[in-house]
């Protein structure tokens, strides 16, 4: 069964979240974005934990609401503000679980995201008692993650890392950096959208494709132990559009290489200022193996997002965009559809100009210009490819995070 899914969101009671992050927002703004399967977020927080109980019904191996299905799910902080993120098959098992983890956590009944006084190790085991799955949330963050804190997953999770059932690529990275490092070569990876409001340019703004044996944890558990199913596609944000993907100064975002930063003791050549290690030298750090993945990688932002990038609007809320999102959305459906499958002809037929955009996000034509030491990667979309020899051409030093060509 064909299924797209996003397993990791918070609920209204987490800091930072939209009090529109509520059950029955989150399932129509899933139907928009052509979603499957929603992990709830936040499930071990007693007040999210009811609103998911009220919300929804309860069947074998999800929970239903519309016609989306929700399975229980929340993200956890370990003593070295590492977050994991785990995958629980009923709600009884969440109650279960929870005893547990309030015994190693001072804030579980306020907090979304728990913090749990043990490490990744203990969180596994705990996990795997009650038949969990688990994995790293976005696994290269520089500060709550766990490549910003250990250099192994074995330095973290000890002899529990033959347990681990995935590992959450977050939107610092994509299949192509993380599978530079032979560790993973076991694990699913997954692009899921941390959203903290139910927007589709929020909501799935990164999210998996899979043929499941079945719609339920039994068929998430299966693609991850890779006994039945297969993860067909992962599609998400540019990693290079990060604020930290080059290693860069912190305050006039000079580029360098991780050569040059270490030949300049990660000293500004421009200003003097400090360079931050970016993502990308971080992963080549880490790596020990070419990079090879089979599963695609889509480079794709949300269909609003493009929608604004192509009629050059400051935000994906604005009157026009939200017009020509309906648009698509009347005609054709799913979001996630008009993304990855729909032919440019037919939507050729709604919009050109917003067509022959996808179709270049889709073909890769678009030009990125990485971010670094604190500042977002810039996006070009060229005309012709004229244009875009060009601009490569001019662009190159940063284009490729280099302070001098050698
Ligand atoms: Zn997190
Ligand atoms: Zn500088």
């Amino acid at each position: 069964m064909r299924t797209d899914f996003d397993l990791h969101i918070h609920g209204k009671h987490s800091g930072g979240v939209s009090p529109k992050m509520e059950i029955p927002t989150i399932a129509e703004e899933a139907q928009k974005k052509g979603l499957d399967i929603v992990g709830t977020g936040d499930i071990l927080n007693p007040k999210w934990l009811r609103h998911v109980k009220e919300e929804t019904d309860e069947k074998e191996g999800y929970l239903e609401k519309d016609d989306i299905k929700f399975i229980p799910t929340t993200e956890v902080e370990d003593k070295d503000r590492i977050h994991h993120l785990i995958v629980f098959p009923d709600l009884k098992t969440v109650e279960k679980a929870y005893r547990d983890f309030q015994k190693l956590s001072d804030d579980i009944r306020r907090e979304g995201r728990p913090r749990i006084k043990a490490d990744g190790e203990k969180i596994v085991e705990i996990a795997k008692k009650h038949n969990c799955l688990i994995g790293p949330c976005h696994a290269f963050t520089p500060y709550t993650a766990i490549y910003g804190r250990k250099d192994s997953l074995k330095e973290c999770y000890g002899d529990q890392v033959e347990n681990l059932d995935f590992l959450e690529l977050g939107l610092s990275a994509d299949s192509q950096m993380a599978s530079k490092i032979s560790d993973h070569d076991d694990l699913v990876f997954l692009s899921n959208s941390d959203a903290h409001s139910p927007w589709p340019h929020r909501l799935g703004r990164e999210f998996n494709r899979a043929e499941l044996s079945e719609e339920s944890f039994e068929g998430l558990k299966n693609l991850f132990e890779g006994k039945e199913g297969e993860i067909k596609l992962n599609v998400g944000l540019d990693p290079r559009e990060g604020k930290y993907h080059c290693s860069a100064c912190n305050s006039c975002h000079q580029k360098y290489s991780l050569e040059e930063a270490k030949e300049f003791e990660w000293r500004c050549q421009e200003c003097s200022g400090t360079i931050k290690k970016g993502v990308k030298d971080r992963v080549n750090e880490l790596s020990d193996k070419e990079e090879d993945y089979n599963v695609e990688y889509l480079h794709l932002p949300p269909l609003a997002k493009i929608i604004q990038y192509t009629v050059d609007h400051a935000s994906p809320t604005t009157k026009t965009v939200q017009k020509k999102y309906k648009a698509f959305n009347e005609e054709f459906g799913a979001e996630a559809d008009i993304l990855v499958d729909i032919s440019i002809e037919e939507l050729d037929e709604v919009d050109k100009e917003i067509a022959e955009s996808i179709r270049k996000f889709r073909e890769d034509e678009i030009i990125m210009i990485p971010g670094g030491g604190g500042d977002y990667g810039e996006r070009i979309i060229p005309e012709d490819e004229k244009e875009k020899e060009n601009i490569l051409e001019e662009k190159s030093l940063a284009i490729n995070c280099n302070y001098r060509e050698y």
